[in-house]
């Protein structure tokens, strides 16, 4: 039986902010979903509502808060490029002033605080497999830094309240993650083929489609993050599938498996895109007992018929 816990997510209504809270709404924790509603939607976490232990907040992370929680997620921040580069400012601060707000509230309260910080910390990385002890390769004045370097300030800080003030932090380094859940328009690689593969309108390559990803599914990643959070792992730990592959390769796979009559259509790479992306994750085996262990086909079958439910609904 695991003692329940007062549980805050902020950015609880996102892609992996919902899940996380579904798994510990139903192991009994009382949750508190944090969102602004940026890029999550009420829709993600509707079912919910209705459950004694769940509640749902409207409110900015950039706004101090003051609640009584044992154990805060701080998730709070877009994560798909096209969003996180609609107000980039307002994207460094969700990420700096956030981290801010969410240690406070950690040091005021003796909280424990788990930070979704993200492999975009390695940058365009020239290290391959991407170990935590590498500092990574960032442009600090390009179209992603206000993301990456967001996130290296956050982890910066995070570091500084655990060494100044002792906060019980823990620092997750989260590697590309895709499943049921994301949105038709969330613009990240997984869901734009396969929308674009079931509606058999051409795939939009970036590049020439050499570059590489490592995808992990949603339920490995949420449950690597419970894990982290109920470990005695500082961090950073990297979480992610260590399986890299390309994004051609990826595109004939989703054409493949959706039977879908769509072609290729090349389309210029973005400032900063990363060549290769893929962790190393043999801190999280040795010191969580994690492993991603859903291949991209069995999760790539689950993300499909999601989205073909999806596009039914909308007509
Ligand atoms: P998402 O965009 O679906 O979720 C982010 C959530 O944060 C949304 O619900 C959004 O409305 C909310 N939010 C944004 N700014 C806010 C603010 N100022 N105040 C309150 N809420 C705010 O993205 P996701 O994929 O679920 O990512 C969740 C977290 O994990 C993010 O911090 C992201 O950086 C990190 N991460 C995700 C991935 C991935 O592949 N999914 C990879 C690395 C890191
Ligand atoms: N990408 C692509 N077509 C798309 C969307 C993305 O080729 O429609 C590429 C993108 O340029 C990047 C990779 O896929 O090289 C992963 O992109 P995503 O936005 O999913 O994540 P990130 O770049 O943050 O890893």
């Amino acid at each position: 039986m695991v003692e329940s816990q007062r549980i805050l997510i902020t950015g609880g209504a996102g892609f992996l902010g919902s899940s996380l809270c579904r798994q510990l709404v139903s192991l009994g924790h009382d949750v508190i979903c944090l969102d602004n509603y940026f890029t999550g939607r009420k829709s993600n976490i509707e079912d919910l509502l209705d459950q004694h232990n769940f509640e749902a907040l409207r409110h900015d992370v950039t706004i101090p808060i003051s609640l009584e929680v044992d154990q805060i997620y701080n998730l709070a921040c877009p994560a798909s490029p096209i969003h996180y580069q609609y107000d980039p400012v307002q994207t460094t601060r969700t990420s700096v002033i956030g981290a801010v707000n969410m240690l406070e509230l950690a040091r005021n309260t003796n909280a424990r605080v788990l930070q979704a910080s993200t492999s975009e910390v390695y940058g365009d990385p020239t290290v391959h497999p991407q170990t935590e002890d590498y500092w990574g390769n960032v442009n600090p004045i390009g179209i992603r830094a206000c993301y990456d370097e967001g996130k290296r300030c956050a982890e910066t800080l995070f570091f500084d309240y655990y060494r100044e003030y002792g906060v019980e932090i823990r620092v997750a380094r989260i590697f590309n993650t895709y499943g049921p859940g994301m949105q038709i328009d969330d613009g990240r690689v997984i869901s734009n083929f396969i929308v674009q593969a079931l509606k058999n309108q051409p795939i939009t390559i970036y590049g020439d489609g050499s570059q590489t990803r490592s995808f992990c599914y949603r339920d490995d990643l949420v449950e690597g993050l419970m894990r982290m959070m109920d470990s005695n792992l500082t961090g950073p730990v990297n979480l992610g599938n260590p399986t890299p592959f390309t994004m051609l390769g990826l595109a004939e796979v989703v054409i493949e498996m959706t039977g879908s009559n769509s072609k290729i259509e090349y389309h210029e790479l973005p400032a900063d895109d990363p060549m290769q992306r893929q962790p190393d994750i043999q801190r999280a085996a040795d010191g969580l007992g994690w492993k991603a262990s859903t291949p991209l086909h069995k999760g790539l079958v689950k993300t499909i018929a999601y989205f073909q439910q999806r596009l039914d609904k909308n007509g």
